[in-house]
């Protein structure tokens, strides 16, 4: 059996159900759920997967927004991954109402043609809540949700297609100084000033960035800087993200901005907390093997794949996935021009009819991906291969 025969069979069978996933997309689209609240998008996908035949678990991983299909047997499984929380205040300004429509209609082709062909192999669809924020995919590790799978895949829109080109890993902090009121003219002596904590803190990471290598980001707002200017500040906070593409650095940065508070702290005399601000997420670790299938996939079904002068600098809890098992989080391009993700006219782009033709695309770029996985060994092997290399 070869994979170019079955390339027509996936078309066809995704052709024949494109009504159900444009209604799965829009209904997922018009009930936006922030994380770990998706009880509508976890509900409709499981619904679905069931009354076409699918063994499903849910909750999972103790999440009861999370659920997990299967399909077929034997040793090698491969899991599509499906997302489907929304953003606080705009809606599916993430597009992942198309994420989770992409990874089920990739596993329905997918079981779709591992039955007719009698091939050996299983397909897992895994349903990863609170991506945005909470960390859903780093709890389900926690529960070994990858223990049982060879390897893992996701396509994420964009406004363009590109592959998989990473990801930072994020460590999220508050930091709270405690100083003393005193009225600042009349008594200004008996005070201690938190606020100035802050400020030193933020004029620290500033001096840093300089000496920082193009892998690392790092940002922060104040929170709380006082009340008046006649109170010396006996509060103040501030949040700050730490990001790097490069594990080895991000431990580096946490490092040097504990550090830095404690040195705000010893030049004010202001006591000092620092609180792990949601779970940390680890950079992406792209497996180039599946990339450049996705690449030459993308380019054969017309989503104009390009490679992008720089890696991605953004953050995602598919990167923890990345680590343990080899998997790709590949784009597809759902816009004509530029735009931002995370803005009203991205979520107002994931409704749009030419996003799900795109996801359709995407869809069965992954579909190829797997049965090529399941079916290839000497593909596996590569995959396995630059897994081991790269970990
Ligand atoms: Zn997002
Ligand atoms: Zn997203």
């Amino acid at each position: 059996m070869d994979l170019k025969d079955i390339q027509p069979d996936l078309l066809a069978v995704l052709e024949a159900e494109r009504l159900r996933w444009n209604q799965l997309s829009e209904a997922v689209w018009k009930h936006p759920e922030i994380a770990y609240e998706e009880h509508f998008a976890c509900q409709t996908q499981v619904d679905l997967l069931r009354s076409l035949g699918f063994h499903v678990t849910t909750p999972y991983c103790s999440l009861d927004t999370a659920y997990r299909a299967e399909y077929g047997s034997g040793g090698i499984l491969f899991a599509f991954v499906a997302e489907y929380d929304a953003l606080p205040g705009l809606g599916h300004g993430c597009g992942h109402n198309l994420i989770c429509t992409a990874a089920l209609a990739a596993f329905c082709a997918v079981a779709r043609i591992l039955e007719k062909y009698q091939i050996p192999g299983k397909i897992v669809l895994l349903g990863t809540p609170a991506e945005e924020s909470g960390g859903g995919k780093v709890r389900m590790l926690e529960k070994g949700c990858l223990d049982d799978i060879s390897a893992s895949m996701m396509v994420h829109p964009s406004w363009r297609t590109t592959p998989d080109t990473g990801s930072s890993a994020i460590r999220r902090f508050d930091v709270v100084f405690t100083g003393k009121s005193a009225h600042a003219a009349a008594a200004p002596e008996l005070g201690i000033n938190a606020l100035d904590a802050v400020l030193l803190l933020f004029n620290a990471v500033n001096a840093m960035r300089q000496q920082l290598p193009e892998t690392c980001r790092v940002h922060g707002v104040v929170r709380e800087g006082g009340n008046a200017p006649n109170i010396i500040p006996e509060r103040a906070s501030c949040r700050f993200f730490l990001r790097s593409t490069d594990e080895e650095w991000i431990g580096k940065l946490e490092d040097r901005f504990r550090k830095m508070v404690q040195g705000a702290s010893l030049m004010t005399g202001a006591e000092y907390t620092i609180t792990p601000f949601q779970i940390p997420y680890m950079s992406r670790n792209p497996n180039q093997t599946m990339n450049q299938a996705y690449f030459e996939i993308a380019s054969r079904l017309g989503l104009n794949p390009v490679i992008p002068k720089r890696s991605a600098r953004g953050s995602s809890d598919y990167g923890d996935f990345s680590h343990k098992r080899p998997g790709i989080h590949a784009y597809f391009g759902i816009a004509q021009k530029e735009m931002a993700a995370h803005s009203q006219e991205f979520a107002e782009a994931a409704s749009s009819s030419y996003a799900f033709e795109q996801t359709l695309k995407a869809a069965l770029a992954m579909a190829e991906i797997a049965v090529r996985y399941l079916t290839d060994s000497r593909f596996r092997t590569d995959v396995q291969k630059d897994f081991e290399e790269h970990r």
